[in-house]
């Protein structure tokens, strides 16, 4: 795991190595980003989002302070240029997805070269989706002007087959927080993540971790922790202080469901397709996020999360301003309390310190009612 607690340095060198090369890089900000089409295209596929709260003054001289904390801190390493991977970008590719992000590109856009994909927000019916095929069709033509490299469809099945593998080795890692004594912490799995995806140094390192930590001995003190399901926002790096702050009450982040978790890797893409592109806006366009109307889907996953990793109680973070997932915090509270019958707790929190000793007392009171609950439950009679 020596290289994921090194993993920007080491990505940064494989990124230098491989622009010199005549790579080249392309930035991406969103789970809804097909990495495979940059791939295919010769291009190495990294993300740009930003955890720091280091660069948000940067981005309030532009951007107005009520954004969520991930929008500004991305926008303030742009405004900075603060952020080597982006300063290398050949080209960014994003989505509309919520508004911050959507208009907030369209800063960035006046310096850097910006694909933006226009992403259907209802799922449901043929037209949307036929809608995404013909923006992924359009992206492809898009990568082989910018990166003058067209994807070839032996060059995307190849690509496929790299990212379904590394998505099939990141749901074993995570897997193994199902055990009712895990041999590592929800810290220590969400460590576990590069910015680069899909190139073979990235999958070696998923499979060594994956092999030490099989051979590692179960903790036994993981067993006497409250279980976590954790879900809502996606948690970058540099911004994991709430996880910090659950694991260090006593709380084990069994599962996270948000998009720095489980929700992107759970689906692979289809393999040998007689249409590679379809297979990936399929697969793609099923991500089940807030920006969705409806987003059922997002509940249907709790529900199969909730059954294999067994949580004692869901903590739902929001960053500040987030209003897509502040509203369907909702559905989340009423599905984990009357469906799934397990207390709920809803964390609205920025990437500043200032809060931490409230989330603290906050966790503490939860975990208290869980074990409250537990005592109950076993009590005879
Ligand atoms: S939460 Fe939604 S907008 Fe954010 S990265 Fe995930 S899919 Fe994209
Ligand atoms: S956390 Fe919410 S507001 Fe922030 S970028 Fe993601 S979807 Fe947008």
């Amino acid at each position: 795991m020596s290289w994921f607690a090194s993993m920007l340095p080491n990505c940064l060198d494989y990124a230098k190595a491989a622009k010199a090369e005549g790579r080249p890089i392309v930035g991406i900000t969103c789970e809804y980003t097909p990495r495979e089409l940059i791939i295919a295209a010769g291009g190495i596929p990294v993300c740009l989002c930003g955890g720091s709260a280091d660069t948000i003054p940067a981005a309030e001289r532009e951007l107005p302070a009520n954004l969520c904390p991930l929008v500004k801190s991305t926008y303030g390493y742009h405004a900075t240029k603060g952020n080597p991977f982006l300063e290398m970008a050949d080209l960014l590719v994003v989505e509309t997805t919520c508004d911050g992000k959507k208009k907030m590109y369209e800063l960035m856009a006046e310096s850097r070269p910006v694909h933006l994909l226009e992403l259907p927000q209802r799922q449901e019916g043929s037209a949307a989706l036929e809608q995404w095929v013909g923006e992924l069709r359009a992206l492809v033509a898009v990568l082989a002007e910018k990166l003058a490299s067209s994807p070839s469809q032996d060059g995307i099945e190849g690509a496929i087959r790299a990212m379904n593998r590394e998505r099939s080795l990141r749901r074993e890692l995570a897997a193994l927080m199902q055990s009712a004594v895990p041999p590592l912490t929800g810290r220590e799995l969400l460590d576990c993540r590069s910015v680069i995806s899909g190139v073979p140094m990235i999958l070696e390192q998923y499979e060594r971790t994956l092999e030490m930590l099989r051979a590692r001995e179960a903790r036994g003190e993981t067993q006497s922790r409250v279980r976590v399901l954790m879900t809502g926002v996606p948690i970058v790096r540099g911004a994991e202080r709430v996880v910090d702050i659950i694991e260090g009450a006593g709380g084990l982040v069994v599962c996270m469901e948000n998009c720095t978790g489980l929700k992107p890797i759970i689906d692979d893409v289809a393999e040998d397709t007689s249409d590679p592109v379809q297979a990936i806006a399929e697969k793609y366009f099923a991500l089940p996020c807030s920006v969705m109307t409806p987003n059922e889907r997002r509940r249907t996953t709790l529900r199969q999360l909730a059954e294999e990793y067994r949580p004692q109680c869901v903590i739902e973070l929001i960053w500040q301003a987030c209003l897509t997932y502040d509203v369907e915090s909702f559905f989340i509270r009423r599905l984990a309390e009357e469906e799934l019958g397990i207390p709920y707790l809803r964390i609205e929190t920025d990437y500043s310190p200032s809060d931490s000793a409230r989330i603290e007392t906050r966790v503490q009171a939860l975990f208290e009612t869980v074990r409250g609950r537990s005592v109950a439950q076993t009590r005879p009679g």
